[in-house]
């Protein structure tokens, strides 16, 4: 059975079953709301707070060797609730939920993006962008370009190469894993140069991935580059790597 037909079938499946049962929250299984939103109940949106302005920039760029990136934000403080939205995200094909998520990201963080920024996901290789059905941050981006404005541009950086998950690596394997995995095609540099670029990806831990996109992009003469991304699994006030079940679920 193909991928194209299995994800039908799961996508005709999920409808069945929210036909015969009504939507329950991801998080704590209450019922939702769904004028609100399709995924949480009202008490769980309301823990979609937004992070510390300096908290992605005091706790992963400023530990990042040679970093290509001009400056990273985190829209969540991270906490279960926003755990679970991200994990939904990611792995229970949740594609509009991924796309409403970036809007909810955008209207409740206070970034002060330019008008002329160019939003960039950070891509998947085809191979796991197939798997997956679709590309996790590529959603998030489409949806902080529908609330901003802002053009969104998906075919500039390419997977060089299929990288092994990151889930359980730690920060020096992390770098080893990711070096040199992305590239910037040669009809599309023209594109890239003198912009503002924004990377956006689901949720960053070491800001490995984000800063080897951002260096093929400044290599491009990209004027700067800015990361972003859902959460950060670092708890206020930890002044430490991820703990090791957040980097699982991740
Ligand atoms: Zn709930």
């Amino acid at each position: 059975m193909s991928v194209a037909v299995r994800r039908y079938l799961q996508d005709v499946g999920r409808g069945l079953i929210d036909l015969v049962f009504p939507a329950s929250c991801l998080y704590c299984r209450d019922a939702v709301d769904l004028d609100y939103h399709p995924a949480l109940c009202r008490d769980c949106l309301s823990e979609l707070q937004p992070a510390a302005d300096q908290f992605a920039e005091q706790h992963i760029r400023s530990r990042l060797n040679d970093s290509c990136l001009d400056q990273l934000l985190v829209a969540f403080h991270f906490n279960e609730v926003v755990r679970a939205l991200i994990h939904a995200v990611k792995y229970r094909h949740m594609p509009k939920l991924a796309i409403k998520t970036g809007k909810i990201a955008i209207s409740r963080a206070a970034w002060e993006l330019s008008s002329q920024s160019l939003l960039v996901p950070v891509p998947l290789h085809p191979k796991r962008q197939r798997e997956r059905g679709y590309n996790q941050s590529e959603l998030i981006a489409t949806g902080i370009s529908s609330y901003s404005g802002l053009p969104l541009c998906c075919n500039l950086l390419q997977r060089s190469r299929y990288t092994n998950s990151q889930t359980r690596l730690n920060r020096r394997e992390r770098q080893l894993n990711i070096a040199n995995a992305f590239i910037l095609p040669a009809k599309v540099k023209k594109n890239v140069a003198g912009k503002d670029i924004v990377l956006v990806d689901d949720v960053m831990t070491t800001g490995t991935t984000l800063n080897e996109c951002a260096a093929v992009l400044k290599m491009a003469g990209a004027a700067s580059v800015r990361g972003i991304a859902l959460a950060a699994p670092i708890r206020d006030g930890e002044d430490v790597s991820p703990r090791a079940d957040d980097f699982l679920l991740f």
